[in-house]
């Protein structure tokens, strides 16, 4: 039993690593144009260097304006992944899963200027939570499972550049 979990972590790493490449590589808000650096996202001020979007408070010598793939997201309301949350547990535990997502995405963010959360649709025992990148998905996904188990349904688009995860859970008669 123990042997199985900890093959089934393994995959699960890997498979969250494959599809980073392939979101650095293939997302079309990535590779649209080649942008010259150091360039200041427009709306939230993230840096480009060194072909990584970043927080920094370094000197800004002959810096332009772009929009970061995350503003440039939110702007068209095209996200990067979508999670659904369902079950009478949603209805019940509804703000308290909004704000492991909302954590989840802080700590994320700080790094990654362009994994961020766009949007929150909750309604009775459905919360939809959209994002800019394919990994903060994820990353809520095994949050929230690690906290409140239930049941996970991962799909990718066959380019892999959008991902929609489902999580259930019903209330259970125990609590
Ligand atoms: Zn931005």
């Amino acid at each position: 039993m123990k042997t199985r979990d900890v093959n089934r972590q393994r995959r699960t790493r890997d498979a969250i690593k494959s599809h980073l490449v392939a979101e650095e590589r293939h997302d079309p808000y990535r590779t649209r144009k080649k942008l010259t650096e150091p360039a200041v996202c427009r709306e939230c001020m993230a840096v480009l260097r060194n072909g990584r979007w970043q927080w920094s408070t370094e000197a800004l010598e002959n810096a332009h304006w772009e929009l970061c793939p995350a503003c440039h997201r939110i702007a068209d309301k095209y996200p990067a992944g979508e999670m659904t949350l369902t079950g009478s547990f949603v209805k019940s535990h509804g703000p308290e899963l909004v704000r492991l997502a909302r954590n989840v995405e802080a700590l994320e963010r700080k790094d990654h200027p362009v994994q961020r959360i766009m949007d929150v649709v909750a309604q009775d025992d459905r919360i939809v939570i959209t994002t800019t990148g394919l990994h903060l998905p994820r990353r809520i996904a095994h949050a929230l499972e690690s906290a409140y188990e239930g049941a996970l349904d991962t799909h990718y688009d066959e380019a892999g550049h959008f991902v929609r995860i489902g999580w259930h859970r019903d209330e259970r008669a125990t609590g």
